[in-house]
């Protein structure tokens, strides 16, 4: 090889890129306008369910917190980055998630990855459901401990590979999420608890999109099966219907405790801006004075789910502000996605990786920001779409599964 000619180093990525972007995987960035009730209006793509991420109390919150304590946390949560704003919101979230006690994390995504890897490693075996979000896989590769997929919401298939495994692994933790963000159902937490107690293993919810709307206070999937005290390990995140950024895990003193000294995505990252711990603690007081809020979108979800139907698109069973409309091949899915925007009608297409392959769908997400109109406005634009609307083909539950 000569000197002077240099191997490209990233010669590999080519091809790679290639490849992607034949398969119809290419995303791209576009920045989104500022906040404004109109832009906001017939914008269906966003987790902010409760409308609260431009709340005037919410907004005002964060820039107080920001006057007090600066922009950043400055350092990780042990070493000083932990503020009064912190301090207050993890109090707040415990008396709210009916818990000892909750450590903070710089994002959802942290919180899963630091509570899965520090209560199980190697020897110890994590029982997943397919459908759960990423960020549960990864804590579990990261944590070393055994990988057990488990088909999604089977829990005749969960209690078997339960029984089978008896003995084989240190320690078991089953991991769900309340409400799988890409379908909008639930998972069957009282059968997963039991199951769980009966083998002695740990249970871990992910309630990122459960907080703020199910159940009678708002407290997620856990409160609407009444399985509160039954969960050994609560993970949640800020950024969705709480409307800023940020996670945290809850549960029992001392694992909360060991969860803050042992995971690395918290110990080794710096702790969440105050503003947002501020805007989330302003946020969580709304969720609990104004019920009307997840009423509200609870019932916008339901109109959609029905007409949708009516018009001939495939729509799973579902509950919540999380409205899959299924539509198969993912180019179909951006083109579908493409004729909505063109109307002003802004869904997310969501494509695989992010779901299995021929299950790409719209992914509507209803905000109690938006009127009776704007979903009218979107149905009606669905029914007029030129994509051919799929049939019973791809009901989710015929799903492959590994
Ligand atoms: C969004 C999401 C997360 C990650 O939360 P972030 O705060 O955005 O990092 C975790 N789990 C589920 C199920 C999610 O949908």
């Amino acid at each position: 090889m000569k000197a002077d000619q240099p191997v490209d180093p990233l010669a590999w990525l080519d091809a790679e890129w290639a490849d992607w972007t034949a398969q119809g995987l290419e995303r791209r960035l576009t920045p989104r306008r500022p906040h404004g009730r109109e832009s906001s209006l017939l914008d269906f793509s966003s987790n902010d369910y409760l409308g609260l991420s431009d709340d005037s109390r919410v907004i005002d919150a964060a820039i107080e917190a920001t006057r007090r304590f600066g922009t950043g946390a400055r350092a990780s949560a042990l070493v000083s980055g932990w503020t009064e704003e912190h301090e207050a919101l993890a109090a707040d979230l415990a008396a709210f998630e009916g818990v000892e006690t909750v450590a903070l994390a710089p994002t959802g995504y942290a919180a899963n990855l630091g509570a899965i890897a520090s209560v199980v490693g190697s020897g110890d075996a994590v029982y997943v459901d397919r459908l759960n979000h990423a960020c549960l896989m990864d804590g579990v590769r990261l944590s070393g401990a055994a990988l057990r997929v488990v088909p999604h919401n089977d829990v005749t298939r969960l209690a078997e590979i339960l029984t089978r495994d008896e003995g084989r692994y240190r320690r078991r933790l089953i991991a769900v999420d309340g409400v799988f963000s890409m379908d909008g159902d639930l998972a069957p937490l009282p059968k997963v608890c039991a199951l769980a107690e009966r083998h002695g293993a740990m249970t871990l919810v992910d309630e990122a999109h459960g907080t703020g709307l199910f159940g009678r206070g708002g407290r997620g999937a856990r409160e609407y099966w009444d399985v509160m005290e039954r969960v050994t390990i609560t993970v949640g995140t800020l950024s969705k219907a709480l409307g800023t950024l940020g996670g945290f895990v809850a549960g029992e003193r001392r694992l909360v405790r060991y969860v803050v000294q042992r995971a690395g995505p918290l110990v080794y990252s710096t702790a969440l801006p105050p503003a947002c711990a501020a805007a989330a603690r302003a946020a969580l007081a709304i969720v609990q004075a104004e019920p009307e809020r997840r009423i509200k979108v609870f019932a916008l979800a339901e109109r959609l789910r029905h007409e949708a139907r009516r018009a001939g698109w495939v729509v799973p069973e579902s509950l919540g502000p999380i409205v899959p409309i299924l539509v198969g091949e993912a180019d179909a899915t951006m083109r579908l996605a493409q004729e909505l925007k063109t109307k002003g009608v802004v869904v997310g297409a969501i494509r695989p990786p992010t779901v299995p392959r021929g299950t790409a769908r719209l992914r509507v997400s209803l905000s109690a920001r938006h009127s009776i109109e704007a979903v009218d406005r979107l149905i009606e634009t669905l029914r007029q779409a030129a994509i051919p609307k799929i049939g019973a083909l791809q009901e989710p539950n015929q799903r492959r599964t590994t």
